[in-house]
């Protein structure tokens, strides 16, 4: 482990395979090409791509993941849903709800994206690494305790975040800004305030049975959790500006009060401005702030600091924006150019939005 961030990786990430014509309406046969399931493996083999040769990859050093085992994953899942997962792939795979589909070849995966996710908590733990990003699929932000959503099975950030508690971290804070909401990670959380939820999204509301909660700012945890989900909903079409605003906003100090011994971040890439699951504007400048917002609270607190990937179905698009976030976190300049943004961005476009979290979260001084 060498980088000044390692990028933890499986190779089993690109056996879940999830096919094509997702969107396309029989009969299939009136188009020649289908488009591809958004969550492929092409997106992540392009992810890694532009991390092996852009230009912070000096920077970087690689470790192999590994495979979680099934108590891992009980950490957070239900341990009969763990087994309704397996029996589902053993048997040939199947679909939860209509998009989130199991393949006979997807278990692996699943356990490697969990397993490689533990381990680049473990090296940020040990203080082996400064940053870790644990480069997996499928994501894991929807998954519940017993309830696959939105292309997730396990809920990654969940298990690292139960993984910083079990070592010893008092509180743990999980930033996901990922376009669509983090419902999976909040009801994981929703009643407790020792890991902190702050999910900033889309504002699309909620999408069925599995995926109950709305995203919106009163969603804010209960119990002893009371004020420690802070959902910041965007309006669609918000790009860098509305981010920036809402990182500074919102975000900055509701960390800088809670100080998290661990922030665990849920990086997705789909509020890019080119994503077929998003209707967002955000840019690789937009990204680049990202990251050095994230590692300037993780830094004021001390925090270790550990990124997973979640979604980011723009197969090209999506890994130059990892590119720009990392950029960020490792406190370097724009490196990499942008080849495609020219979308205008209106930057007040989210001072309403932002306004109604506020109300919902005076105990952090949000203004
Ligand atoms: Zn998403």
């Amino acid at each position: 482990m060498t980088g000044e961030l390692e990028v933890f990786w499986h190779p089993a990430a690109l056996e879940h395979d999830t096919g094509s014509g997702l969107w396309e309406a029989p009969p299939s046969d009136i188009l020649d090409v289908q488009e591809l399931h958004p969550e492929n493996a092409e997106r992540i083999r392009n992810m890694r791509s532009v991390l092996l040769r852009g230009p912070i990859a000096e920077r970087l050093g690689w470790s192999e993941g590994r495979l979680a085992e099934l108590h891992e994953l009980e950490s957070v899942h239900d341990p009969e849903y763990v087994r309704r997962i397996h029996e589902a792939c053993k048997t040939g795979g199947r679909r939860f709800g209509s998009t989130t589909v199991l393949s006979a070849t997807s278990w692996r995966p699943l356990l490697a994206a969990a397993g490689t996710t533990l381990a680049a908590a473990d090296a940020v733990l040990g203080e082996d690494v400064d940053v870790g990003y644990a480069l997996v699929r499928p994501p894991g932000h929807h998954a519940g305790r017993a309830v696959a959503d939105g292309y997730c099975f396990f809920n990654n950030v969940a298990l690292a975040a139960e993984r910083f508690r079990a070592a010893g971290a008092e509180r743990v804070a999980i930033v996901d800004w990922d376009v669509h909401h983090g419902n999976g990670t909040q009801a994981c959380f929703y009643e407790r305030d020792d890991v902190l939820t702050i999910s900033l999204h889309m504002r699309h509301g909620s999408w069925g049975q599995s995926h109950p909660e709305t995203g919106s700012p009163a969603e804010s945890g209960s119990g002893k959790g009371a004020g420690h989900n802070v959902n910041v909903e965007l309006r669609p079409g918000s790009g860098d500006g509305a981010y920036s605003a809402a990182f500074r906003r919102v975000v900055e100090p509701v960390l800088e009060r809670y100080r998290p011994d661990a922030l665990i971040c849920a990086s997705g890439q789909d509020a890019s401005g080119f994503d077929a699951n998003g209707r967002m504007n955000v840019s690789m400048d937009g990204f680049h702030a990202i990251g050095r917002s994230v590692r300037e609270s993780a830094d004021r607190s001390g925090a270790r600091l550990l990124l997973v990937q979640e979604g980011g179905y723009a197969r090209t698009y999506a890994a130059y924006c990892l590119h720009a976030t990392l950029e960020g976190v490792l406190g370097s300049g724009r490196l990499l150019a942008d080849p495609i943004a020219y979308m205008p961005d209106d930057p007040t476009h989210a001072d309403a939005d932002i306004d109604s979290v506020c109300p919902e979260h005076a105990r952090w001084g949000l203004r």
